[in-house]
């Protein structure tokens, strides 16, 4: 039985007194309404993370991560925040490689694949974003392109290494547009990536990793997202903004 995941990536958005309050919201929530059997992610903006995780006590199936993390452990990386300081603070759980990091910030595969590394050494779950660009998807070669991002920045793990991460598939052109990849379109991404780990470290390993789909997902289109076989959750940007419409996309299962 793979993990059933939704995670709130709430990127550079809310105060602190917003996200304390968004926070205690979806702690409530998820004590009432989420089945014990989808664990429940926020991803607060750095600064909050700690008062955020606060929230998270007590509810077996609520953490909070990190949004995302640098390669080296310590030294002078101005601004930057590593994985050791994110566990020496409870944090359990980080995103690598999303789309806008590779964008605004030139992250590329290969420093990825060190970011999972520093995760995985401090015991962080690390959530490996993936997916292609629009021009991409237009000119077919969208399927073997996110394979190889898969391949650049996991695939030098051990099966069990490998075994601890989290992926998520977010096309670039559905993240934050409000054009969302149809069911069809994400089970198929979804199925080959499981092919693909399968090829790579067996069917078992590929069968026990949890692929989550992101980008322009909500509270209306979730439930149709996740009866895919392969769509194991999501991750969730605008929506993961307001509490009752996070939980409905967390009771979609
Ligand atoms: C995201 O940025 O991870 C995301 C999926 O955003 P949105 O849901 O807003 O498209």
């Amino acid at each position: 039985m793979r993990k059933k995941i939704v995670a709130g990536n709430w990127k550079m958005n809310k105060t602190a007194t917003e996200a304390v309050a968004l926070a205690a919201e979806v702690a409530a929530l998820v004590k009432s309404d989420v089945p014990s059997n989808v664990q429940v992610i926020m991803a607060p903006p750095s600064l909050f993370i700690s008062e955020v995780n606060k929230a998270t006590e007590g509810i077996a199936n609520l953490s909070v991560s990190a949004q995302n993390c640098h390669e080296k452990a310590s030294g002078a990386y101005t601004g930057e925040i590593s994985a050791p300081m994110l566990a020496s603070a409870g944090i359990p759980y980080v995103i690598l490689g999303h789309s806008e990091r590779r964008q605004y910030f030139q992250e590329s595969n290969a420093q990825l694949a060190a970011k999972v590394d520093a995760a995985l050494e401090n015991k962080l779950t690390p959530i490996f974003c993936c997916g292609e660009s629009l021009e991409l998807r237009e000119g077919g070669e969208f399927l073997a392109f996110v394979a190889q991002q898969l391949t650049e920045s996991l695939f030098h793990l051990s099966a069990e290494a490998f075994g601890q991460v989290v992926i998520a598939y977010e096309p670039i052109w559905a993240i934050g547009t409000g054009l969302t990849a149809s069911s069809a379109q994400a089970q198929e991404m979804h199925a080959y990536l499981r092919q693909h780990i399968a090829g790579k470290y067996g069917q078992a390993i590929a069968d026990a990793c949890s692929i989550l789909y992101g980008g322009s997902c909500n509270a209306q289109n979730a439930a149709e997202l996740f009866a895919c076989a392969d769509v194991d959750g999501g991750l969730i940007g605008g929506a993961s903004l307001k509490a009752g419409d996070f939980i409905t996309i967390a009771k979609s299962f």
